[in-house]
């Protein structure tokens, strides 16, 4: 079935059935949720039941096989307009909308709409990164949301429903989308990496940190991050050296590349991945070993008396001193320094505890 391939949103699938059975399908909506969860899946599977040749509009479903099904899969249905961010351009601009400068109003996702459907009885239109719509851009889209095309189904993809202009919001129906389960994730992650195929246990303590987010957990993925992560782990398992791990975790950050705020971005999923490691170290003292599990974690937290509150409270200091770099981190402390500081303080911390 066409709707299998998307996860956690059965009741958004059954809900969009039962407006086409009633014939109160809206001209135009706002998908809202979370980066990274199946919004945009779920509007190209939307579009494609939608013009499916071999099933009525009511009954939501998609052959795969009819012509308009493989030209939508193909991307190359002439009544589907999809449209984002052009490259190098963190807003969405107005070029998108009106064609560019030297071809205004004759191009562009408001002039594609107001022609009549090529192939079917309605337009399409998905609207990707909706959030990044600067405010020339939304008036300009404004006029084709105020005065729709009956035959116009438009559908805005987005992450932070703030960002977009009240007028917009106000002319659209808002259908949320929450975080993926996840055990989705982790599922969906084993799937979608072929290359990278992390193992069941590791899909799953990546799910768990990504907060429902499948483009979260992706990221997660990048091998010289996981390879950071491990060395993080081996140290505070193992015998650990606070020089060693501070050079290596910056040295790290930096090869990874990417501008300062990619670099602080890596920088606090490793912190995260440090919160992880003593999270669950604490948990599997208080005997209640349940969420991801991290074999270096629980090889720790043997070091440690599970009827000793004073041996819990010590676990749990260690979280805190990696939550306190997490909230160094966010408000834009210099990374290196924040990472030595946070070595130097830990090797203080564990010296006596490996007496
Ligand atoms: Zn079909």
């Amino acid at each position: 079935m066409i709707w299998d391939s998307i996860r956690g949103h059965g009741e958004r699938v059954e809900w969009f059935r039962r407006t086409l059975r009633r014939g109160r399908l809206s001209h135009a909506y706002v998908f809202a949720g979370p980066d990274g969860i199946g919004k945009r899946l779920f509007a190209r599977t939307l579009a494609q039941c939608l013009f499916c040749q071999r099933h009525t509009n009511a009954e939501l479903l998609a052959c795969g096989e009819c012509s308009a099904c493989k030209q939508v899969l193909a991307g190359s249905h002439p009544d589907l307009h999809e449209v984002g961010r052009l490259k190098g351009k963190s807003e969405l601009t107005i070029e998108v909308f009106l064609g560019p400068i030297e071809n205004r109003l004759r191009e562009g996702l408001c002039y594609d709409l107001s022609r009549l459907p090529m192939n079917a009885d309605r337009k399409i239109a998905i609207i990707d990164d909706a959030s990044a719509m600067n405010t020339e851009s939304a008036n300009a889209f404004l006029k084709t949301l105020e005065e729709p095309q009956p035959h116009a189904l438009i559908v805005l993809i987005a992450d932070n429903l703030e960002a977009l202009l009240p007028t917009i919001r106000s002319r659209c129906q808002t259908v949320r989308f929450d975080p993926l389960p996840s055990r989705d994730v982790a599922e969906l992650l084993v799937q979608l990496d072929l290359e990278r195929i992390p193992d069941p246990v590791e899909a799953a303590a990546l799910a768990e940190l990504s907060g429902g987010s499948l483009a979260v957990a992706t990221q997660l993925l990048d091998p010289g991050l996981r390879e950071l992560r491990d060395a993080l782990y081996q140290q505070l398992a193992g015998e650990f050296d606070s020089v060693v791990l501070a050079e290596k975790l910056n040295s790290g950050i930096e090869a990874i590349g990417g501008d300062a705020t990619k670099q602080r971005g890596n920088a606090r999923w490793l912190i995260r991945f440090g919160l992880e490691f003593f999270r669950t170290a604490a948990l599997h003292l208080s005997d209640q070993p349940e969420g991801t599990v991290i074999p270096a974690a629980m090889s720790f937290a043997r070091r440690f008396d599970a009827r000793s509150p004073e041996d819990f409270e010590f676990v749990m200091s260690l979280f805190e001193r990696m939550a306190e770099t997490e909230h160094h981190i966010e408000s834009n402390v210099s990374v290196p320094r924040c990472v030595e500081i946070l070595c130097e303080d830990l090797g203080r911390m564990l010296r006596p505890a490996r007496r």
